[in-house]
């Protein structure tokens, strides 16, 4: 039975608020293109919140942030899945997916957290503190997964610290996101010193400016933001949590501390919500676009390994996170 595709012009009309008519036609041929190829080879395509709005909203099967691709990776049925976000979910997509071909069009799609620590490190920071369990942020590498008890993402991580039952833990990578479940927890947090090369740079002055050019705005905040901002912002969560604060509460004029695209996509969810963009690009996320998700598509590249040795260790890791 052959299944009817939407067309490119359909599509144009979810993205219409935040893709100016100029742009579309630039866009128009590869989706329809993209459309065809994920028909034809069994293929599904996974968006994070930071992806464009033409990837997002119009080639995505699933979208979410790295828990939701994570989980969702795990009903997928397809032959192949093309992973439209940075190198570390694809690797959490073949854990979980191990009979799956996973593919991430550019292979220099990389993150500041996970190049900020390798499995060495872990080695020495369990070294340096016997027995204290160790909670991985899932932007990190396959390797490093593989020398930690358990993973967290930016929405779970209090739970995750807290289910371990333990009086301190070793929460790595990023420094931020540990000492903001610090301050939310009586368990000791023992943190690293990797950052978000995106979210760094929001400072509370940044705050302050937007709240005195607008007044009345809603500020949200992504977990990987400096303490002092997520203090001064109004809500702080995983883009998940930020998307779903923003559907629940639909305040009148809304900025969100995090990476620009997550602004557009909420944006077209929520027309009556007006976006103050203050905006900050993952240079690893754009490197992911159309043009080359079609090729990855049509040359079945890049795909994406994993020594079996490190994968099983990983995989349990992601595991016991997701049962949480
Ligand atoms: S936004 Fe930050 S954490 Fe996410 S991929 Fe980019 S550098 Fe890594």
């Amino acid at each position: 039975m052959s299944v009817s595709l939407p067309t490119a012009a359909s599509l144009y009309d979810r993205v219409k608020r935040v893709i100016p008519p100029i742009e579309w036609p630039a866009f128009a041929g590869d989706i329809e293109a993209i459309l065809a190829l994920k028909a034809k080879r069994n293929a599904v395509i996974l968006a994070h919140n930071y992806q464009t709005p033409e990837i997002f909203h119009c080639v995505a099967d699933i979208v979410g942030d790295s828990l939701a691709l994570a989980r969702k990776a795990m009903a997928v049925d397809a032959d192949i899945i093309v992973l439209a976000g940075v190198h570390f979910m694809a690797e959490t997509a073949k854990l979980l997916n191990p009979g799956k071909t996973v593919l991430i069009p550019d292979l220099g799609a990389g993150c500041s957290l996970a190049d900020s620590i390798t499995a060495a490190d872990v080695r020495l920071m369990r070294q340096r503190y016997p027995g204290t369990p160790v909670v991985t942020y899932v932007n990190t590498s396959a390797a490093v997964k593989a020398e930690s008890d358990v993973c967290c993402t930016s929405g779970n991580a209090l739970a995750v610290v807290e289910s371990l039952g333990t009086p301190r833990v070793i929460m790595l990578p990023d420094e931020y996101l540990a000492k903001n479940i610090a301050a939310q927890t009586k368990v000791e947090i023992i943190a690293w010193k990797g950052h978000c090369e995106v979210h760094e740079r929001f400072s509370s002055a940044d705050i302050r400016e937007l709240r005195e050019a607008h007044p009345g705005v809603t500020v949200l905040a992504h977990p990987e933001c400096p303490p002092e901002v997520v203090a001064e912002a109004d809500f702080a969560g995983s883009t998940a949590a930020i998307s779903g604060y923003v559907g629940r509460h639909k305040p009148a004029r809304v900025v969100l501390m995090t990476e620009c695209s997550m602004s557009d996509n909420v944006a077209v969810e929520h027309p009556e919500v007006d976006f103050v963009r203050p905006c900050n690009l993952c240079p690893h996320m754009k490197r992911i676009t159309l043009a080359n998700i079609r090729a990855a598509l049509v040359e079945n590249r890049h795909i994406v390994t994993i020594d079996p040795n490190v994968a099983e260790r990983a995989r349990h890791a992601v595991e016991r996170m997701l049962a949480i």
